[in-house]
């Protein structure tokens, strides 16, 4: 049984009706499933299994407290890029020992927050940061040394959107292999600083397996390179970017990946960690908007949703395809149309010159796929409340994330 599928003629979200959570908790909403979560989850787990490993899920992708929650009692490490998702971790319960700090500019306050809480590690991605993180130990007192990996650029190409590409040495992320021992050489010879691995994240959307190859191939160079000048290291981070599918393109085949990694790393004594996101939750998540409106031009047809480039911006931001049904039926008759939000911007739009089932205004439309950088990315553009956010075990569905009001967005301003 598929997470999200028709059952006569209904959609569900495992066992529960779509049309009863919308009328429950209102559009847009976000709706998640717990089991595809898992799933998802136990899968990476279960192909990185036969080495040292850990999985370290990006919260960066959802941070909804409850899925982190989730995500904590099955086992996972997680990947954190500022003081407010190592608040989320935190306040989720998870063990500092199994959070990893990753982003070109970390604040002094966010590196006094991961040191107090004594996470596992820094990624570090440039020389200031460096410098900063071993003068905040120096500056504390009773401070452990502030664990850290270095964040090389391995130059490869990760044949994904530009924005999401992070590898090549045009982006702002990580430092070269060679000024990476440099910067492992300053860190071994600091009282304040303990080298425990190196670290990479090529991109996001990643379909391919090679460019991960050849990335862990560079990994593992500077790791050897480590070993000759006599520092050691116990992991290896190979950062996130497991490619999902969104159309029908052809997913990327992590068994052979995990295969692949997995005899490269078992001939040392590095454990691995890796940071995936999207592969965890992309394809958990579904958006559920009601029509509005449906309009025509004289060049094309529009369905105007409740729900905008401020509720799921891919869309806009990537021009992401997104597959959308209609919740209601599954009517044979198509209509060739936009799907736009209430926006006042052109780029407003959840889909482009879409075949789609003949709707009315009143429906409830479904964009499949929403997990991963949707909720995440949402905005109060034109002074719209976020969305609800919904996650369903089973028949149960709870609410996990209350809907904004525009009293909330009005409060933290003064006139
Ligand atoms: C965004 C990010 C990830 C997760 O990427 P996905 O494509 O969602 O798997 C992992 N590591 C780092 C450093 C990131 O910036």
């Amino acid at each position: 049984m598929s997470t999200f599928e028709y059952r006569d003629g209904r959609f569900f979200c495992e066992q529960a009706p779509i049309e009863s959570i919308a009328e429950r908790f209102g559009t847009p909403a976000y709706i998640y499933s717990r089991q595809r979560i898992l799933d998802n989850f136990r899968r990476l787990v279960d192909a990185f299994r036969d080495v040292s490993s850990l999985i370290c899920y990006s919260v960066k992708a959802n941070s909804n407290l409850a899925i982190l929650k989730l995500l904590r009692e099955a086992g996972a490490g997680f990947d954190i890029v500022s003081g407010g998702e190592l608040a989320r971790v935190g306040r989720a319960g998870a063990d500092p020992r199994t959070v990893v700090f990753s982003g070109v500019g970390k604040t002094a306050s966010e590196i006094d927050a991961a040191l107090r809480a004594r996470i596992l590690m820094f990624n570090v991605e440039s020389a200031g940061e460096l410098e900063r993180i071993e003068s905040r130990v120096r500056a504390a007192s009773q401070c452990e040394p502030g664990g850290i990996s270095i964040r090389i650029n391995p130059n490869v190409a990760a044949e994904t959107h530009p924005y999401i590409s992070t590898g090549e040495t045009i982006h702002k992320f990580g430092v070269t292999p060679g000024e990476a021992l440099e910067l492992y050489r300053r860190a071994a010879a600091s009282p304040h600083l303990r080298v425990r691995g190196v670290a990479c994240h090529i991109g996001s959307q990643i379909l391919a397996v090679e460019p991960f190859l050849e990335a862990l191939d560079e990994v593992l160079a500077v790791a050897e390179q480590l070993r000759s000048l006599g520092v050691t290291i116990q992991d290896v981070d190979m950062g996130g970017g497991f490619g999902i599918r969104y159309a029908d393109e052809p997913a990327l085949d992590l068994d052979r990946l995990a295969r692949e990694f997995i005899t490269r790393v078992r001939a040392t004594p590095y454990r691995l960690l890796v940071e995936p996101g999207r592969a965890v939750v992309g394809d958990a998540g579904i958006l559920v908007t009601r029509v509005l409106y449906v309009k025509q031009n004289p060049e094309k047809n529009f369905v105007i949703t409740d729900a905008g480039m401020n509720d799921l911006m891919r869309p806009a931001l990537y021009g992401s395809y997104h597959e959308i049904v209609a919740v209601g039926r599954r009517s044979e008759e198509r209509v060739r149309a936009d799907v736009v939000g209430p926006l006042c911007e052109t780029a407003d739009f959840l889909a482009r010159d879409r075949d789609l089932p003949d709707v009315k205004p009143g429906e409830l439309l479904a964009v499949l796929n929403a997990g991963a950088y949707g909720y995440v990315l949402a905005s109060n553009y034109n002074t719209r409340p976020r969305p609800a956010e919904v996650l369903v075990d089973g028949e149960h569905a709870e609410l996990v994330g209350r809907r904004e009001s525009v009293e909330e967005l009005m409060s933290r301003e003064s006139a």
